[in-house]
Parts: C-alpha cells; sequence; structure tokens
C-alpha cells in the first residue's frame, strides 16, 4: 500500500481538481493525506480572517475525514504564499510529516499567485524533504524524494488562456458521488465563490470541468495530472499504475 499526499493552496482546490482519482485509491486501501498551506481565511466577504480559516480548516477537515483522510493546515497566510525560506521550510515540514511515495500538487502554471507558488514550494520541498540537514522542525527527514504531480489548473488553462494539455487522466466515474460530498462539505463557499468569481453554482461549475475531462479523455468524467520527471526525482509511473484499471493514457484534446 502506498501513501499519497494532495496539497493544494486553499481547502476546496483538491476537491475541484483531485477528489475524485484520491477516492478510487482510498477504495483501493491506500493511506492519502491531505493539506493546503493556506487556511483560505480572505475567502469570505462575511466572516472576518480569524473565523473564515477556523470555518475553512474545519470544512477540509470535514471534507478530508469523507476519505477516511487526515488533513493538516501548513498557516501560511491567504494571499501571502511566497517562493521564500521560510514558506519552503514549513511546506518540507509538511511533506516529512505526511511521509508520501506520491505527492500531487498544484499546477505551476493557474489563475491564483498562491497556486503557482504552492505548486514551486511543494517541487522544492519534494527534495527538501529528502536532505537530512535542512531542518525544519520535529520530523525525520525522508529516505527518499517521492513521486511528483500535477493537478489541472482551474478551467484548464494558463494565465494566457492556452490550454494545458494532461499527461493522463483518472476515469473518476467510481469516485466522483465522493467528490461531490467533499466539495460540498466547503459549504461557506457557495456564497464567496458567486461574489468573487461570478460563479453562481459552485458544485455545478465542478462537475462541468470534470465533464470537460472526461471528454478530453473518452471517458464520462476525468481528471487530469503531469508527472514531474526532473532529475532526481523518480520518473516509474508510480500514480499511474495505484490507479489502475482508472488510468487513461490516450488524450485526445479537442479544438483550444
Ligand atoms: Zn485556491
Amino acid at each position: 500500500m502506498a501513501a499519497i499526499l494532495a496539497v493544494h493552496a486553499h481547502p476546496d482546490d483538491i476537491e475541484h481538481l483531485a477528489a475524485g482519482s484520491l477516492a478510487i485509491l482510498a477504495a483501493k486501501g491506500h493511506t492519502i493525506r491531505i493539506a493546503t498551506l493556506t487556511a483560505g481565511e480572505c475567502g469570505s466577504a462575511s466572516t472576518d480572517l480569524a473565523d473564515t480559516g477556523r470555518i475553512r480548516k474545519a470544512e477540509a477537515a470535514a471534507a478530508a475525514s469523507l476519505l477516511g483522510a487526515d488533513y493538516r493546515c501548513a498557516d501560511l497566510p491567504d494571499l501571502g504564499v511566497f517562493n521564500d525560506d521560510r514558506c519552503r521550510r514549513a511546506v518540507t515540514e509538511l511533506i516529512r510529516w505526511a511521509r508520501p511515495d506520491v505527492v500531487i500538487t498544484a499546477s505551476p502554471a493557474d489563475y491564483h499567485p498562491d497556486h503557482e507558488a504552492a505548486s514551486q514550494l511543494v517541487r522544492d520541498a519534494c527534495f527538501a524533504a529528502s536532505v537530512p540537514n535542512y531542518r525544519t522542525g520535529p520530523a525525520m527527514a525522508l529516505e527518499a524524494i517521492p513521486h511528483l504531480y500535477f493537478m489541472d489548473p482551474i478551467g484548464g488553462r494558463d494565465r494566457e488562456g492556452r490550454r494545458v494539455v494532461a499527461d493522463f487522466a483518472a476515469d473518476i466515474a467510481a469516485g466522483f458521488a465522493l467528490k461531490a460530498q467533499m466539495l460540498s462539505a466547503h459549504v461557506s463557499q457557495a456564497d464567496w465563490v458567486a461574489r468573487q468569481h461570478g460563479i453562481d453554482d459552485h458544485l455545478g461549475s465542478m462537475q462541468a470541468w470534470s465533464r470537460r475531462r472526461g471528454r478530453d479523455f473518452g471517458v464520462a468524467v476525468a481528471e487530469g495530472f503531469r508527472q514531474y520527471r526532473h532529475e532526481p526525482y523518480p520518473k516509474t509511473p508510480r500514480l499511474q499504475d495505484l490507479l489502475g484499471e482508472a488510468l487513461v493514457m490516450a488524450a485526445s484534446h479537442g479544438p483550444p
């Protein structure tokens, strides 16, 4: 059995982009851990920072518990995630805590600065976590660099509007109901997403994106992933193998 860490910037990002795959992996008996770098405490116009952070961490923990997953927050500031020394040490400690074989994180290009910084931080922390003399806190250094994967960006596009092509996808039909349940645990976000993003139907936007990725890969609903393969990160297809019959390799991307 493997340990899989899904880590992203804010509560509910993982529910949009990877929770169906996590549900499938959890059903196979793998250990899932979910982490966010921030509590998403800026994600409200009706409650203050402290209350919003508390509410959103509780929602994230409730969503994770539906998978039987532990949840942890690195407590970096919302809209204050930067690729600097303090943040890299905090994220490295988080990865050492999770002791993952596989890490799935944010896309390097995405709509939100915290997402892009999270992607860089997690990438570099996967390396740093295996360096014993890089000290971060109580958690022990990892024995090896974990396999690293990127989720899709929100909406599947980079900042210039170009479509981001996934290496492979998970057919999430078997995990879709749980994914929807997990996103629904983020009760506080329905009003916020309507106000800030003009999206009246939080759950519907996730469903539409999952169907869109499904069309790209010839299945009903899917989540796309890319593997980070630069030196000295592991290049073997660990997540692909863990997905088993849910793995879909043949992308047939439609018009841009
Ligand atoms: Zn986010």
